[in-house]
């Protein structure tokens, strides 16, 4: 079963990578939910505005007929705090984000920001409300500027600069031979892992989403452009609702909630202190991985 899924599997990564990266893009994601569109979507409604307050409510799921991939998640996140997703590859973290974004529904259980299931809320609406940081950082072949503009298109020059700035991002481009205007590939030849970081993150920054999902690097970036990535994600992860699949110990030391993750179920919940003390699970990994900077 698990041959027969690969290759469904590849396609819907790439698939989340791609949305992901371009999310505001609406239209692709119109591309891929077409047909669910037509069924449920006539009895969702536009929201304007949230809150960010999202609670997930005995949900389970599986991609297939085999045993479920989320087995009964609850959990609820208030407004502004950061959850912290911790667990080994295949635990299901990104299925519980695919859910909070709607590329799959829920089979069992519901979730809810602001108390509105969201299956009440149309695909587009909804992720017009969601902003990303990934680990593979989406580039197209244009200026800076316009790799930052992506965030929010009708941004002015002024507004791009000062959502760089934030993002820590400002100084090493002005530094570029042409600056803003600099031209990027889509493989982002010339600048760094850790730049093409700080660019997306000025993206999210501009975009200034209600809920941002951050899928952080696991590959060690230079001492200087880490600590530059934590300031700007700081900055960016300020008053938002924020869930991240944790690797750097910094991050999750510092979020209101870590959730452990393990087989599609949370086997262990708290904060960073409240997980020591009880010397389970997290902590044996936290030990383990203790004087690293990555889980
Ligand atoms: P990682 O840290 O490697 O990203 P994860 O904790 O995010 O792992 P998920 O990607 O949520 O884990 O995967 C949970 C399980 O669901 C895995 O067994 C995975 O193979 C399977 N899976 C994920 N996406 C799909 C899909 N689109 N179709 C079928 N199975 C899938």
């Amino acid at each position: 079963a698990r041959q027969f899924t690969r290759p469904l599997h590849d396609l819907a990564n790439q698939y989340n990578q791609l949305l992901s990266a371009v999310a505001g893009a609406e239209r692709v994601y119109q591309i891929l939910d077409e047909d669910k569109e037509e069924i449920d979507e006539l009895k969702a409604e536009r929201i304007e505005h949230l809150n960010g307050n999202v609670e997930f409510q005995n949900v389970s799921f599986s991609y297939g007929r085999e045993e479920n991939t989320i087995k009964n998640i609850s959990f609820s996140v208030k407004t502004g705090q950061t959850v912290a997703l911790v667990g080994p590859t295949g635990a299901g973290k990104s299925t519980i984000i695919n859910l909070l974004m709607r590329l799959y529904e829920p089979h069992e259980g519901a979730i809810y920001i602001d108390g509105i299931n969201i299956q009440k809320i149309t695909r587009e609406s909804l992720r017009s409300f969601y902003g990303f940081v990934l680990q593979e950082v989406f580039l197209f072949e244009d200026t800076i500027r316009e790799n930052i503009r992506f965030g929010q298109l009708d941004a002015s020059d002024e507004e791009v600069e000062a959502a760089a700035k934030k993002a820590n991002a400002h100084s090493f481009i002005m530094k570029l031979p042409n600056g803003y205007d600099t031209k990027l590939t889509e493989d982002g030849a010339g600048i760094s892992q850790g730049q093409k970081q700080l660019i997306s993150i000025a993206r999210a920054i501009l975009r200034n989403p209600t809920i941002l999902i951050l899928d952080e690097a696991t590959s060690n970036i230079d001492t200087v452009t880490e600590i530059q990535i934590q300031e700007a994600l700081q900055c960016l992860m300020k008053n938002r609702t924020t869930f991240v699949i944790a690797h750097r110990l910094n991050t999750i030391q510092n979020a209101d909630q870590i959730l452990v993750i393990h087989d599609g179920e949370i086997i262990e919940r708290g904060n960073h202190e409240s997980l020591l003390k009880k010397n389970g699970i997290y902590s044996n990994m936290y030990k383990q991985k203790e004087g690293t900077n990555v889980v």
